[in-house]
């Protein structure tokens, strides 16, 4: 995977960059040292790996701005750091950037009851929101597998989902306002504690922006009161097929399941084989329905989705019967990855979306693929939005088999496009599927995307070289104009 060429001129400055930066962010706000650096070398996405120039720690939204006027002035790239929890590779350091790592600001600001909603600073945990609130009975509603390390500033970025974002929405139906800090160090307000604001959507735009458009520096959610109760149906398919069915039977008999999971048989295997949850070993497709609410409404729900399941052929069924075993069947189910990850020494997890009616035809041209590239593959998904984790089984140590795992990915992410879905549900486009954005998108459409980047950060010196499979100059953008076969701005990295 081709990243843009370092600057060199830039890294033969980093004992004198680092010197301005340490007056900005004085005591152990920059790491230099190699070894130190090590653990910032790659995020989730481990096949990829790079260290920063150096790595920056500011404390507060001052020297954030600070930082950020003095790598514009200087023509300095700057990567954005959460929690490092991106699987799309967001957060892939490069040589001649500085890694802006967010972990400092990690205090929850104000929790206010009456608003129902709480202000946080952007390293604060997607769980560690939860734990503020739950203490009166709220909660944060979304709530990615990773919840318990990925920070709020990273789920803004990613636009992050979760098990439960069916019925609750992802991120962005979650968020009221940010502040952030703009490339050149203005520090901006979008939205706040209100339900809407006036203008264009800003708030959406940032949301999901990778990184790309500036530096989360706080966060205002809404907070949910918690459900009066919640109960989970695990039921057993003799095949993805019926399991699938069985999904598009609910939603369109009007229910909204709490969440609604898929697993097949691999992942099934691996994750009872890691936790014991007490999955059935003997079926091909493995539902986890959650329906939650008012007491009454949760009882008639669940005779509902049993009564659907029969009808699809569901081979097995049980209803959780207290809290402790809802949470037992959701166990398996959130360890999913880590369960796959003893089966192989790696795996490659993909994100992409589909119209739930092409599921059974996706899992089969999958089975294909895996048998095409002699490569395992075990699919986790979240069934009611058609959003697919297929986790790539791939030994790195195998000359060859990182490519192909990469080619058996992009494959997977080809047939969602071409069965009418997108290529990412929640993960983002990162390094991961830049590449394959002109799948996607024709080049009018990606240059118009370009020129809102560039509205915010026209030297393009925050996170260059992830979502974009192209570098362009802002002034470029528009009046491509080739003379003898000479292209315009010859410098600029094409990759
Ligand atoms: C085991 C596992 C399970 C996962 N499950 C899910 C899941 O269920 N749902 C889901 O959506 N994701 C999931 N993820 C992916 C990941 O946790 C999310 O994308 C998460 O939102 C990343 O947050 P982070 O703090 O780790 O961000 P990072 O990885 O540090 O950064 C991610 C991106 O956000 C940018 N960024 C980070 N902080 C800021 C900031 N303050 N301002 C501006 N930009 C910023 C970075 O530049 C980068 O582009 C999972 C990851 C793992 C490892």
């Amino acid at each position: 995977m081709k990243m843009p060429d370092p600057d060199q001129s830039i890294v033969a400055k980093r004992d004198e960059i680092a010197e301005t930066l340490r007056e900005i962010v004085p005591g152990e706000g920059v790491i230099l040292s190699d070894r130190e650096l090590q653990v910032y070398e790659s995020d989730g996405l481990t096949a990829y790996r790079q260290p920063p120039l150096m790595a920056v720690l500011p404390q507060t939204v001052e020297q954030v701005s600070q930082v950020m006027a003095y790598c514009h002035a200087n023509g300095i790239k700057v990567v954005p750091r959460g929690s490092g929890t991106s699987l799309s590779g967001g957060a892939l350091p490069l040589a001649d950037a500085i890694l802006l790592c967010m972990g400092k600001f990690n205090k929850v600001v104000e929790v206010d009851y009456d608003n129902r909603c709480a202000v946080v600073q952007p390293g604060v945990t997607n769980l560690g929101i939860t734990k503020a609130v739950e203490g009166k009975g709220f909660y944060y509603a979304p709530d990615p597998s990773s919840q318990i390390a990925c920070s709020i500033g990273g789920n803004v970025a990613e636009n992050a989902g979760g098990v439960h974002c069916l019925k609750y929405g992802l991120t962005t139906n979650n968020l009221l306002g940010i502040e952030m800090v703009l490339i050149d160090g203005t520090v901006l307000r979008f939205g706040g504690k209100h339900l809407d604001s006036p203008g264009y959507d800003l708030l959406g735009l940032m949301t999901g922006s990778e990184g790309l458009l500036g530096v989360v520096t706080e966060v205002t959610v809404r907070i949910l009161p918690k459900p009066e109760t919640a109960r989970a149906l695990l039921l057993g398919f003799s095949s993805s097929e019926s399991a699938g069915d069985c999904v598009a039977a609910i939603i369109s008999d009007g229910i909204v399941p709490g969440g609604m999971e898929m697993m097949d048989k691999p992942a099934i295997e691996a994750a009872e084989a890691f936790v014991n949850a007490g999955y059935p070993l003997d079926v091909e497709a493995l539902l986890i329905v959650e329906l939650d609410g008012p007491q009454a409404e949760v009882d008639y729900l669940i005779d509902e989705v049993s009564a659907i399941a029969t009808k699809c052929g569901a081979i097995t069924s049980r209803i959780s019967q207290n809290e402790e075993e809802r949470q037992l069947f959701w166990a398996g189910r959130k360890a999913a990855f880590p369960a796959v990850g003893r089966l192989t020494p790696d795996y490659y997890c993909m994100d992409g979306t589909i119209p739930r009616n092409k599921l059974p035809l996706v899992l089969k041209r999958m089975r294909e693929m895996s048998e095409h590239y002699g490569l395992r593959v075990a699919n986790v998904f979240h069934a009611g939005d058609g959003n697919l984790h297929p986790l790539i089984m791939y030994d790195a140590n195998n000359p060859g088999e990182l490519e192909k795992a990469e080619d058996f990915g992009s494959d997977i992410l080809r047939l969602c496009v071409e069965v009418g879905g997108v290529l990412t549900g929640e993960h983002g486009v990162g390094v991961e599927k830049r590449d394959l954005m002109p799948e996607m998108f024709n080049e009018i459409d990606l240059k118009q995307q370009l020129r809102v980047k560039c509205a915010f950060d026209s030297k393009a010196l925050l996170n260059p070289g992830k979502v974009f499979p192209e570098l362009h100059r802002c002034a470029e953008l528009g009046r491509m104009h080739i003379h003898k076969g000479k292209l315009p701005f010859p410098d600029i990295p094409r990759f």
